[in-house]
């Protein structure tokens, strides 16, 4: 499982349609199971059908993560036609075993899916993505007024 706030998969989602029609990618740090942050890099390939980080952005972010005590739990990057399950690129390219691969299918437009991989050896694993709730998003807690 990996937790990701509601936050940061809207931004992951704006994100991928604003480089459309080009496959976006980027990475996601945190604690345990838990990502913090997301970070949006560049795709360096500027192409529909695959992406590759930009070296620079992405030791930019390995050197901030440790600084801050965090990890890279996953990488993502977007399919503009294609649905949200890695393609045989995709898997030849995982070459890290410890890391969530996800991916994003904006082939409906209006209804983006999302999905989390673990790829070890050329075998995929789908992996749950639970929400966490967004406190610094919350208005007013609803429940409380009644609790006195
Ligand atoms: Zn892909």
């Amino acid at each position: 499982m990996i937790v990701i706030p509601q936050h940061i998969i809207f931004g992951i989602i704006e994100q991928a349609k604003n480089e459309l029609p080009n496959e976006a990618c980027g990475l996601l740090v945190g604690k345990g199971m838990e990502v913090i942050k997301q970070y949006s890099l560049t795709n360096v390939d500027h192409s529909p059908e695959h992406f590759s980080f930009d070296p620079k952005e992405q030791f930019g972010v390995l050197r901030e993560a440790r600084k801050e005590g965090w990890e890279i739990l996953a990488n993502y990057h977007s399919h503009p036609e294609s649905p949200a399950r890695p393609s045989e690129e995709d898997i030849r390219l995982a070459f890290d075993p410890n890391i969530i691969y996800i991916i994003l299918s904006l082939q409906d437009k209006d209804n983006p899916v999302i999905k989390a991989f673990s790829i070890q050896n050329g075998k995929v694993v789908e992996i749950v993505i639970a929400g966490s709730l967004d406190f610094c998003h919350c208005g007013l807690d609803p429940q409380s007024q009644d609790v006195r």
